[in-house]
């Protein structure tokens, strides 16, 4: 199953609503694909903390400001916010679809793709599949999108301690990605063709532009990109973005 097709049934499986061969395969998915694993649990805390505030009775203003800058893309949806609170359980039952529709078709940018894939890391929904030389089952997998000299790269700042390094796909695109730490924080760097770069048009705007190194925030953690011979290394982390911006400086390939 493609990426795509998981993201189109990821609310369906959510709500357990579909069929045993379709919930198993969009579960061998999320195994092995760390950014829609991400992008499951994400879906999985926002509905558990709406349904638990429906159950309450509740509507918390932090929670109908987590719904408002969820939905802001959908304008004409907002005006809902107008409406009395009485109406709350109704409304929110409207809105939360609402803001899944919005969410699921929501394009991803390369910040908030990697920012997906590093929480996955980061709850521990998924972990590194080895550690060392590409094991010859990845090496079959990959084809003309990614080559193996990706799973190459490491910071060499001292300080910086890896786990291990996984084969993904980042909003389809093929990537390296490379676990570990730096001071025990958690990092991600993810490593895929320059070729590729056409997937994420924001980014690849800015690089091109020659910014040796771009730079954004999204939701807790910073994010840095680069690019160094024939990829983009990015790097993700909840490190502060100096740090990171110099941990980012310091890949290299093993060989280089
Ligand atoms: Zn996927």
């Amino acid at each position: 199953m493609k990426c795509a097709e998981a993201r189109k049934l990821l609310l369906l499986h959510l709500d357990s609503e579909l069929g045993a061969q379709s919930a198993l395969e969009v579960e061998q998915h999320l195994e092995s694909c760390a950014e829609c694993a991400g992008l499951f649990d994400a879906e999985k805390k926002f509905g558990d903390r709406i349904a638990s505030a429906l159950r309450k009775g509740e509507s918390t203003p932090a929670l109908w400001t987590t719904v408002g800058s969820r939905i802001r893309p959908a304008q004409r949806v907002v005006s809902i916010f107008g409406w009395p609170m009485a109406a709350t359980a109704s409304a929110a039952v409207v809105l939360l679809v609402a803001v899944w529709l919005v969410r699921a078709s929501r394009p991803l940018d390369l910040a908030t793709a990697a920012g997906e894939c590093h929480n996955a890391y980061v709850q521990q929904i998924t972990s590194p599949e080895f550690n060392g030389p590409l094991p010859e089952w990845i090496a079959r997998e990959l084809d003309n999108h990614l080559d193996a000299a990706a799973f190459d790269y490491r910071p060499t700042t001292s300080g910086f301690h890896t786990e291990g390094a996984r084969f993904c796909h980042v909003a389809n695109v093929p990537t390296a990605l490379i676990l570990g730490h730096y001071e025990n924080v958690p990092v991600s760097l993810l490593v895929f063709n320059k070729s590729e770069l056409s997937h994420f048009p924001k980014t690849k705007a800015r690089l091109e532009s020659g910014e040796p190194v771009v730079c954004s925030r999204t939701g807790r953690y910073q994010f840095a990109a680069r690019f160094l011979d024939g990829h983009v290394v990015c790097m993700i982390s909840e490190a502060p973005r100096p740090v990171l911006e110099n941990l980012l400086k310091s890949v290299m390939h093993a060989d280089g």
